[in-house]
């Protein structure tokens, strides 16, 4: 069996999802299962609608119609009669979700979160599943939350590999196009959970692993991976094959074009993994399997932006050790704060971090109460990985160098823009 995921932008609007259908039929149908995403941006339009209900807004309504005005609009463009079957559907799943927010009583952001955001996979899977049936191309829908198990860490959850192993093998049927939602699962007592943004990605691995799979494909709007993101370096090359590891370090330091956790899963049963664009759809892309030389001896760039870089230095001057050390990340991996540089010196300690739940103000109080806590919020961390002479000089111009740290393949810089 093929794993094959495709993404929010490549089912965006209805010559979208045609795409993928044409896609298909060009790689090949049978004994494959397709992971999909919610259509283009659901995932932000429905955060939107969760914060609205929280915030309680007047606007709530609006949001709900937004996004329920943007399937409509696909589903008019794919099905010409009026009265097929998928506008019942998803209506009915539209329906739920008010139903859902009427009722619920729970204060739980994330839970009701994950309830709400999931309803983007269900929908697009249905729309995409009636579509290809529309068009005499028989598929499988299946619910993923009644496969992929995990724990109640709502927006974050963690996967139960024994029991998703178990209900996967047993479930999804060889020598079908079996298509299912990317990003979900369930807990224990059966409520909706989401694996982490973008985590479509995962969810083909965990598939992958589970299935014993041929392969993984990404199929993407870029022709690949690359050694930059495009979107803010230019001429940016395609790497051809690279090792999990160097993609792991890659996906690591923040390279979005591979969710972070798919590739452990796929290493661990040495299933290649392949990144093409769903644009041109035979030509190679990107092949990550085993191999060390496979290592790009190009440099490669990541930024990630918007990151906090927070110095504690203590208030009377003592070492800060072992003990504030250990003390100090227990507090960021109980704020949820993603770390991805760490410097230290005898009386200070800094870190560049992500805030991706919004927690750092909350954590801030707590630090200063023992250190004292500088900080800067919207730098820029780039990591350069086999980085040259000339490396460096590309990402620093016009920005003041906050931090520089260099280690044998990996250089990593966070600046702030000069004002
Ligand atoms: N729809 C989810 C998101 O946008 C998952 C994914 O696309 O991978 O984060
Ligand atoms: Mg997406």
């Amino acid at each position: 069996m093929k794993v094959f995921k495709f993404g929010g932008a490549s089912v965006k609007d209805a010559g979208g999802i045609k795409n993928v259908y044409d896609v298909l039929q060009k790689v090949g149908h049978d004994d494959v299962l397709l992971v999909i995403s919610a259509m283009g941006k659901t995932t932000n339009a429905l955060e939107v609608v969760v914060k609205d209900y929280f915030d309680k807004s007047a606007g709530l309504q609006s949001s709900v119609q937004e996004v329920k005005k943007y399937h409509n609009q696909i589903l008019m463009d794919l099905f010409e009669e009026e009265n097929h079957a998928v506008f019942a559907a998803v209506n009915k799943i539209f329906t739920d979700m008010e139903q859902f927010l009427r009722q619920n009583k729970s204060p739980n952001y994330n839970f009701v979160y994950d309830q709400v955001v999931s309803y983007g996979e269900i929908i697009s899977t249905t729309i995409v599943s009636h579509y290809f049936n529309y068009r005499g191309l028989k598929n499988q829908w299946i619910d993923v939350r009644e496969l992929v198990k995990t724990d109640n860490t709502y927006r974050d959850a963690v996967v139960n590999w024994e029991l998703t192993q178990k209900n996967i093998s047993k479930n999804v049927k060889k020598k079908n196009l079996n298509i299912t939602q990317g990003f979900l699962g369930s807990d224990e007592n059966n409520f909706t959970t989401t694996l982490g943004r973008e985590g479509s990605d995962y969810t083909a691995a965990i598939f992958a692993y589970c299935l014993n799979a041929e392969s993984v494909t990404i199929w993407k709007d870029v022709p690949g991976v690359l050694n930059a993101d495009p979107r803010y370096f230019d001429n940016a090359i395609l790497l051809h094959q690279i090792s999990y590891r160097e993609a792991i370090e890659l996906a690591f330091y923040g390279a979005t074009v591979i969710h972070p956790k798919t590739l452990q899963p796929l290493q661990r049963k040495e299933i290649p993994l392949y990144v093409k664009s769903f644009l041109n759809p035979l030509l190679p892309g990107t092949c990550v399997s085993k191999g060390a030389d496979l290592e790009p001896q190009t440099p490669c760039f990541i930024v990630k932006k918007n990151q906090l870089l927070v110095s504690l230095s203590s208030l009377d001057f003592s070492f800060i050790m072992e003990e504030n050390i250990s003390e100090i990340f227990a507090l960021l991996h109980k704020y949820r704060m993603k770390v991805h540089l760490i410097q230290n010196s005898a009386i200070s300690f800094s870190v560049c971090a992500d805030d991706k739940f919004g927690n750092f103000h909350a954590l801030k109080a707590l630090l200063s109460k023992k250190f004292k806590v500088t900080y800067n919020e919207n730098v820029s961390l780039y990591t350069i990985r086999h980085f040259n002479d000339k490396s460096a000089g590309t990402v620093t111009k016009n920005k003041e160098v906050l931090v520089r740290q260099v280690s044998r393949e990996t250089m990593q810089i966070v600046t702030r823009d000069l004002q």
